[in-house]
């Protein structure tokens, strides 16, 4: 598939990148030349989405969102690039209150799944 850059905006260009799965998109990108850094904000539709507990796969109620988090991606060209998101917290019956899973990242890592899988084969290499 090949996608004309022309037509698509910043935030749909990520968008497309990431593969960001439903309910997740991208709200707003931010450039910091000082310190090479790309931000890219993203957010869930919470309207309509089911969020599952991570342990049980049961669909549990929102709780509440965790402070923002940084996942390290692959560079744009010389900057970092960075995937920002507020996890939310489910409330499960039987497992208290969970952190949701994300399709980018492992649970508590620093970086995205395909960073981490780069990195390593870099590593493995040498
Ligand atoms: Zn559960």
């Amino acid at each position: 598939m090949c996608l004309n850059l022309t037509t698509m905006n910043d935030t749909q260009l990520y968008a497309e990148i990431f593969e960001l799965p439903i309910p997740w998109h991208v709200t707003h990108i931010e450039l910091n030349k000082d310190e090479e850094e790309i931000l890219v904000f993203i957010d869930a539709d919470l309207e309509g989405f089911q969020w599952k507990c991570p342990k049980c796969q049961k669909p549990c109620p929102i709780y509440d969102h965790r402070q923002p988090r940084r996942w390290r991606y692959f560079d744009t060209c010389q900057y970092k690039t960075y995937i920002v998101a507020k996890l939310p917290r489910i409330h499960c019956t039987e497992h208290n209150v969970q952190t949701v899973s994300v399709a980018w990242s492992e649970p508590n890592s620093r970086f995205t799944s395909r960073f981490e899988a780069f990195a390593i084969s870099v590593l493995y290499a040498t």
